[in-house]
């Protein structure tokens, strides 16, 4: 289980996040929506140990991470796919995805079957099976938004961050994306998903934080958040 407990944080003198606090329960599914520069990418990037906290506390299974350097917190468990083609672009597919597995490499962490992940990641994500052997820089945005999604399952994690999976893809991927996360709920997996598409991320969330100029505005189960009116006409493309 993640817990952001009262959390702070910001660039320079610059404070975005002013005290959060948000609960994501093993095997659940919690969405954080809310409008552009609320704090929701400075969130993730707090919890992953991108950017310093100022104050609050974020533990991962009871262990506190705040503070850690990020490929502490990764061993620990908790992977991010971050918002953006953050991938390394002059290596292949098949070694980005490698790489996402190297924090595991670690006694702290079971090893597992490595080699049974990549084929699952690849069969997760059928475009990257088919490129497996291309350099990541030369895959079009969306397939490198997938190997950012496609390699932080390959740290077998007890947490997952996605931010803006679908960012930058065709109508027709974003459907695919919201079904892989979907399956990915359905065998367990923890994740904290931060979407553009705030409907949909509701639609497939168990729990949602609405972020307003870094502090929470609402919160509650996703059903409830869906049929929130003042949610709905902030967010949810204005149906009433
Ligand atoms: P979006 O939906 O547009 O991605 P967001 O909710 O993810 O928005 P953030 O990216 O967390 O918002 O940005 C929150 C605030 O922090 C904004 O005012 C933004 O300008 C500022 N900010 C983001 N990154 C930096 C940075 N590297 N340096 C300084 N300020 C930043």
């Amino acid at each position: 289980m993640l817990k952001i407990e009262r959390l702070s944080a910001g660039y320079g003198k610059v404070e975005v996040l002013h005290g959060i606090t948000i609960a994501v329960p093993k095997g659940k599914v919690v969405t954080l929506i809310g409008s552009n520069g609320a704090g929701k990418t400075t969130t993730m990037r707090a919890v992953s140990g991108m950017i310093p906290t100022t104050a609050g506390d974020i533990t991962l299974n009871g262990k506190r991470i705040a503070g850690l350097e990020s490929y502490r917190i990764a061993k620990l468990g908790l992977a991010h796919s971050p918002e953006g083609r953050r991938v390394f672009a002059t290596m292949t597919v098949h070694d980005n995805l490698l790489l996402g597995a190297f924090p595991r490499m670690t006694r702290a962490r079971p090893r597992g079957n490595v080699a049974s992940d990549l084929e699952r990641a690849m069969e997760l994500f059928p475009r990257l099976k088919e490129r497996r052997s291309q350099l990541a820089g030369t895959l079009s945005g969306g397939e490198q938004q997938m190997l950012a999604m496609a390699r932080a399952t390959m740290l077998n994690p007890e947490v997952i961050l996605l931010d803006e999976p679908s960012m930058g893809l065709a109508p027709i991927l974003v459907d695919e994306v919201f079904k892989i996360i979907a399956r990915l709920k359905h065998e367990g997996v923890t994740m904290l998903l931060v979407e553009q598409f705030a409907a949909a991320a509701l639609e497939v969330a168990d729990y949602g934080y609405v972020l307003e100029n870094g502090r929470i505005a609402v919160e509650g189960p996703a059903q409830k958040l869906r049929n929130d009116p003042a949610v709905k006409a902030a967010y949810l493309g204005g149906v009433h």
